[in-house]
């Protein structure tokens, strides 16, 4: 199969595991830079041009789209299903992925368990909004932030009416939370490919902090997870319309909760610890999946 890999840096571990991937089960990859391509939206042929030349002849395309070029990004992936290329995730999951809001409504509808949330934009009623979700100590979040950055543990009232102002009078979207503090600043992250949770971990944030990002100095370590995190992870993905996704998940007083699902996980940390080959996975994926009639949504929506 030919199978092009949506990445901005060909030297990132997760590019370059999905490259190797790719060609140790005898495929042809290719790194495209997804915003170097540029695409012939108006003919019956749909086409994507790159370094000058039509990309032509793909059967899959693993998007690897980064936070801050989702736009231009799911419109890459987008073209690639219109030319009935298959993808490790539609352009539409994608992007319902990247929204947090969006994310939890949709988790939420399907009953999964979240930690008690509440939005708002620019409310008046601060204090209705801190009653709604328990009180202080709670969390703060900024609804388009990643790898822990725009997330504020509030431990008291006062502070946590200090930041909500604060984010208000910046127009900023902010989702407030009740704290999971029995979480220990800890997560299981659960990488799901095709409808099954391959690979999991903890993840611990460094002494003294609640979040437990890699990203922010956190440590992670192989997890075995409970039959119900494991169908939470599923049923999450699911929700989402992923086929690879890492599923976050808090161990709280009341079961799992779902911190957010991502649709371009990252197979550095999981594949150190837990020593499974995750890029084999996603390739095993696409070599039962990829079908140009898998390809659902033909670009629609
Ligand atoms: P990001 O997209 O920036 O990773 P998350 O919502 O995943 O934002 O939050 C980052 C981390 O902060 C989580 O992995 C978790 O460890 C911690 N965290 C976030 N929300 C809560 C919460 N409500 N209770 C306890 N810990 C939380
Ligand atoms: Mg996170």
């Amino acid at each position: 199969m030919k199978i092009a890999i949506l990445s901005r840096n060909s030297k990132l571990y997760s590019t370059q595991r999905l490259k190797e991937a790719c060609v140790q089960r005898g495929h042809e990859a290719r790194v495209i830079d997804y915003l170097r391509c540029y695409m012939d939206i108006t003919s019956h042929n749909p086409k994507l041009i790159y370094q000058g030349e039509p990309l032509d002849g793909y059967h899959a395309v693993i998007p690897r789209v980064g936070a801050s070029h989702t736009f231009y990004g799911t419109a890459v992936v987008r073209q690639f299903e219109m030319m009935s290329v298959f993808p490790t995730n539609e352009s539409t999951a994608i992007s319902r992925s990247r929204d947090k809001l969006r994310s939890l409504q949709l988790l939420s509808r399907d009953g999964i368990g979240l930690p008690v949330t509440g939005f708002a934009n620019s409310t008046k009623d601060i204090d209705g909004l801190i009653n709604l979700v328990g009180g202080a100590p709670l969390v703060i979040k900024l609804l388009e932030g990643t790898q822990g950055i725009g997330v504020i543990l509030a431990e008291t009232q006062k502070a946590a009416q200090a930041v909500i102002e604060a984010f208000r009078g910046l127009n900023a979207n902010i989702l407030v939370q009740e704290f999971i503090k029995e979480a220990g600043g800890s997560d299981m992250r659960c990488f799901v490919v095709g409808g099954k949770v391959i690979a999991a971990m903890k993840r611990q944030g460094p002494p003294g902090e609640f979040r437990s990002n890699l990203h922010r100095g956190g440590s992670s370590e192989k997890v075995k997870l409970t039959p119900e995190e494991r169908s939470t992870a599923v049923r999450s993905a699911k929700a989402m319309g992923l086929n690879v996704a890492g599923v976050d998940i808090l161990r709280s007083n009341h079961g799992p909760v779902v911190m957010e699902v991502n649709s371009s996980p990252g197979l550095e940390g999981i594949e150190a610890a837990t020593g499974i080959d995750v890029a084999g996975k996603i390739v095993e994926f696409i070599e039962k999946n990829a079908d140009a009639k898998n390809t659902r949504d033909k670009g629609k929506g």
